[in-house]
């Protein structure tokens, strides 16, 4: 029988690269399980972990953490969405007053530009955290539609800075997470 013939072993790409490439964000441990100090308090219920804060292109990924307050607790009042989110559940679930799903652990939602919704915790579920890809803005609404506020990269990125500088970490950890 015939030598079977050598597969060349595997080496990694040592070609040309360019300058102007941004290094890769690398989180190995995203829940930052061992540093609480990580997830910034938007609300006494919620928190959020930032992983990319994109401001050339004016997204953000995070993890979101909701711990429930009680059925029927907003825990994001209502929001306009001009640009697409999606979002992805890994833990718990929760429900938007506004659609008649309920997502839970495994879910994946595309929020189109133009969905207007409030995201409530579910009274059985202790505590949900879900992916966030958002894109533009959250526009903050009353039930009539008028704007009361907004949230865009920019808000995100001085709120995770603000908390990264109470907690010790220094305002520009926030840096670490930024491109
Ligand atoms: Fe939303």
């Amino acid at each position: 029988m015939l030598d079977q013939p050598k597969k060349p072993a595997l080496q990694p790409y040592s070609g040309p690269t360019s300058p102007f490439a941004l290094p890769e964000i690398f989180i190995q441990d995203a829940f930052a399980t061992d540093d609480e100090r990580l997830w910034c308090p938007m609300t006494p219920y919620s928190w959020s972990r930032p992983l990319c804060l994109n401001a050339s292109q004016g997204y953000w990924v995070h993890l979101s953490k909701f711990r429930n307050k009680g059925e029927g607790e907003s825990v994001v009042s209502c929001h306009r969405h001009p640009a697409p989110v999606h979002g992805f559940i890994i833990k718990g679930g929760w429900r938007y007053l506004e659609h008649d799903w309920v997502g839970s652990a495994g879910s994946y939602v595309f929020e189109a530009p133009g969905d207007i919704h409030t995201l409530v915790a579910l009274a059985d579920v202790e505590e949900s955290v879900t992916l966030f890809h958002n894109t533009g803005a959250l526009i903050y609404c009353d039930v009539e539609g008028n704007t009361t506020g907004y949230a865009d990269v920019f808000t995100r990125i001085e709120a995770y800075a603000k908390h990264f500088e109470a907690v010790g970490l220094g305002r520009d950890y926030v840096k670490n997470f930024i491109r």
